[in-house]
């Protein structure tokens, strides 16, 4: 069968996901959102599934293009933008790290006041609030910016589903009382709900949410627009408290069964992250008792499972790292190595050249490390061999590092 280039029918990932969101739609539980009203009038049985590799291809399967509001999926987006604007110190100074354990609108506060983590609603009301801008409307439109540009095409604002949530958003605004009462909200309760009420009703699509966490999965890179949206450490920052908290009271059940860092939305939407593979949107407005999709919860599941996605997964010995090892004629030792270097392949080019020098690498006078066949080489790695190379190195021997493509010097750098 032909591939399709474009990731249509008869392309395998696609048929993947045609496959997983068929058995997904076999979830008849769960209900729509109605606390919001306007939410509750969604088509029940929209049903879809996107994803997007780090290298900007993108697969979809049902109703990737239909539209629905992101709600707490804004979450981690505006708490990547709150770090990457006041750092990790000021933002965790209003707000905690850990997983709250109950659900998304709950009281969670620490004994100091602050609330649990930025991706629970008493959190992400102080974290929307962090964003510096001149009035409401300047903050909300830079975190629509900053969405956009996570999503690589400009989001709208669903004013209806905001109206809605504004009149009804009474819990919320309790929870910005609480947390203004303990010193961990910036600003007024007015002005802080409404705008998190806003960037909860910004429009999306499975696609969309697909692009945003092909993002994070990319190092903060939007691999289609190549716009770095935020840097590659607060990706990674984000990645870790959707790891712990993303799915609320799930979220320990969420990592056993999934295994993917995400974040779960009212609108039905979840957006799931494979570091440095793929982001994946899914979207199906019925909803489990814990607020998640509750098809998407599935589909995710399926997903992982089949595809060996969770990220404690044991990917089984990688090939070793060295593609040859030669004694010379002088007693010398020539050491050449292939593929991507990271720190366990150092480790075992240490323990490798021991064990033919006889337990005692002293024993060869010199050593070469030849990188020819080296793809790439991380920092950890980068920074061992550079320690091995330096002079007499632990080995006893004299170490030379021959790297036509400057290797190390790229990793060192970045
Ligand atoms: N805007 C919604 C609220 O605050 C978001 C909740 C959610 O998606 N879990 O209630």
């Amino acid at each position: 069968m032909p591939i399709d280039p474009a990731g249509g029918a008869g392309n395998p990932v696609t048929d993947a996901l045609e496959e997983v969101l068929r058995r997904a739609a076999e979830v008849q539980s769960g209900a729509v959102a109605d606390y919001i009203p306007e939410l509750a009038l969604i088509d029940p049985e929209l049903l879809a599934i996107s994803a997007t590799s780090v290298l900007g291809h993108q697969y979809s399967a049902g109703s990737s293009e239909a539209e629905f509001t992101i709600q707490s999926i804004s979450k981690p987006f505006v708490y990547a933008l709150a770090l990457a604007d006041l750092g990790v110190e000021e933002v965790h100074s209003h707000v905690g790290f850990e997983p709250s354990g109950e659900p998304f609108n709950a009281i969670s506060l620490d004994p100091a006041g602050r609330p649990a983590n930025p991706l629970i609603n008493a959190g992400a009301i102080v974290t929307s609030a962090l964003i510096d801008a001149p009035t409401p409307q300047a903050r909300f439109e830079r975190i629509r910016s900053v969405l956009s540009a996570f999503a690589g095409r400009e989001l709208q604002l669903d004013e209806r589903v905001y109206a809605s949530e504004s009149e009804t958003g009474h819990r919320n605004r309790a929870l910005g009382h609480l947390t203004l009462a303990a010193g961990a909200l910036p600003r007024g309760v007015a002005d802080a709900t409404e705008v998190y009420f806003q960037q909860c009703a910004l429009l999306v699509t499975a696609a969309d949410l697909a692009m945003m966490g092909a993002t994070l999965a990319n190092a903060g890179v939007n691999p289609v627009t190549n716009v770095e949206v935020v840097t590659s450490e607060v990706a990674r920052q984000t990645l870790s408290l959707m790891t712990s908290c993303g799915m609320y009271d799930r979220a320990g059940e969420w990592a056993f069964r999934v295994g993917m860092p995400a974040k779960s939305g009212v609108g039905g939407g979840i957006v799931a992250v494979k570091p440095g593979q793929f982001g994946v949107g899914v979207f199906s407005p019925r909803l489990d008792e814990a607020g998640n999709s509750a098809r998407g919860t599935r589909a995710l599941t399926l997903l992982s499972q089949e595809f060996e996605l969770n990220l404690l997964e044991h990917h089984h010995a990688p090939a070793s790292p060295i593609q040859e090892l030669a004694v010379t004629a002088s007693g010398g030792m020539t050491v050449s190595l292939r593929g991507e270097i990271d720190f366990i392949a150092v480790e075992q080019l240490v323990h490798d050249v021991r064990e033919a020098a006889g337990g005692d690498p002293a024993d060869a006078s010199s050593i070469t490390i030849d990188l020819t066949a080296v793809t790439r080489v991380g920092l950890a790695a980068a920074r061992l061999l550079t320690a091995a190379a330096a002079g007499r190195s632990a080995w006893g021997s004299t170490v030379q590092v021959v790297d036509p493509s400057h290797l190390l010097a790229v990793a060192l750098t970045g």
